[in-house]
């Protein structure tokens, strides 16, 4: 099925080794953000675009009883002509909606109802393809209206456009999914910048990637060579802490290869020796002390998740669900650690504190209330949580639970 089509890890990894050293280069200077600098002045204003687009929508006063009226239609046309910082939509054109209006006039209660599903029901696919059977395949209008929808489900796509394509065929991505607007095209090019971002969030911890973030990176390719060599290798060494900076993106992606060897390196050497109960846990807890898992923490966090305390060498790398419970994918994925000091890493590692799916914290009664004090937990502490948190979370919850402390 279309929808699982990969993508090609080893092309993308060129393609990211490529853009650290081109915006370290552009920007004169390290960090690659996406929210200042090169990024945001090139790639921003598609964020400007959503915030606007999404106002002008007025969700929130939509109901049912409008559809007829006239006023869904006026709501989505504002969506549709929405602007960015400097006055322009790049994405969906005059005449495009000039066409929408039009054919939406031609039975304007099919057309409420059909954009009414398309923001207000359960079934986007469903919707999606409605709408493209009564107002036709148009890629940029529903594409955008999805976007509009949800930023962190949904893409623009610019279908006409030869240099998206260009991009796709860099990174051997398979560009049918640009050309013919449907459901299952549009879930193959969502899914192709999903894997993105996934390699985006390895390469660059520090960063909150976003899905539009790795379309903005794959806008960005336009300026690469099709073999992704860097041609001014000279001035990046002249930038202080460029060079830095892009090994360090390149040691990021090979983050999972190291972490998953020094993890049977570990269960081999536990092996060999032999040793139970306490000494085990103690070998286990020292390994992991210089392992890459604590190092990718560091990089993510900078500081206890629970307090603030942040000389990196007090932090711990505390696995959610327990190492010894984990299977190995589990052990080294970074959304199953948390950075704690060692007063909230001892709690946490013997379920005396959990947290629930708002990250708020769980205190075992057994623990008294001077020990609170001392151990520096209160009731209105909080974690702030990634989505991929949760389900390590709802393990941990359940220990500590089963225990009763
Ligand atoms: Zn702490």
């Amino acid at each position: 099925m279309a929808e699982t089509d990969s993508i090609d890890e080893e092309r993308l990894e060129k393609a990211i080794n490529w853009f650290a050293r081109y915006i370290a280069v552009q920007q004169g200077g390290r960090d690659v953000d996406f929210y200042s600098g090169y990024m945001q002045m090139h790639e921003g204003f598609k964020r400007e675009l959503f915030r606007n687009g999404h106002d002008a929508l007025r969700l929130e006063t939509w109901d049912k009883s409008m559809i007829g009226s006239g006023r869904i239609l006026d709501c989505v046309v504002a969506g549709l002509q929405s602007k960015d910082g400097s006055g322009q939509n790049i994405v969906v054109n005059f005449h495009s909606v000039t066409n929408f209006k039009e054919k939406a006039n031609t039975d304007l209660p099919l057309a409420e109802d059909v954009l009414f599903n398309l923001y207000e029901g359960d079934d986007d696919a469903t919707a999606f393809e409605d709408a493209c059977d009564f107002f036709g395949r148009w890629y940029p209008v529903f594409s955008y209206l999805m976007f509009l929808k949800d930023d962190t489900k949904y893409l623009p796509v610019k279908s006409s456009s030869q240099l998206h394509g260009d991009r796709f065929r860099k990174l051997n991505i398979d560009r049918d999914c640009l050309r013919y607007c449907s459901w299952n095209n549009y879930q193959v090019f969502l899914n192709v910048h999903r894997q993105i971002q996934e390699k985006l969030i390895e390469a660059f911890p520090e960063n909150q990637i976003s899905l539009l973030d790795a379309h903005s990176f794959v806008w960005t390719l336009y300026a690469a060579p099709d073999d992704f060599s860097f041609k001014m290798e000279e001035k990046l060494e002249k930038i202080p802490g460029a060079t830095d900076f892009v090994n360090q993106v390149a040691d990021q992606l090979k983050y999972r290869e190291k972490a998953q060897q020094e993890d049977e390196d570990l269960e081999r050497s536990l092996e060999k020796s032999g040793i139970e109960g306490r000494e085990r846990v103690a070998m286990i807890k020292a390994r992991l002390n210089q392992s890459e898992f604590r190092k990718r923490l560091l990089l993510r966090y900078k500081k206890c998740c629970l307090c603030g305390a942040s000389d990196p060498r007090l932090m711990t790398a505390s696995h959610i669900k327990p190492w010894s419970e984990s299977e190995p994918a589990e052990r080294v994925d970074p959304d199953n650690g948390f950075l704690l000091c060692p007063n909230h890493d001892a709690l946490f590692d013997q379920f005396l504190i959990s947290f629930d799916d708002d990250g708020k914290i769980m205190i075992s009664d057994s623990l008294s209330s001077n020990d609170r004090i001392f151990m520096n937990i209160r009731e209105d502490m909080k974690v702030s949580l990634r989505e991929g948190n949760k389900k390590y979370l709802e393990y941990h919850r359940n220990r500590f639970s089963e225990l009763k402390h």
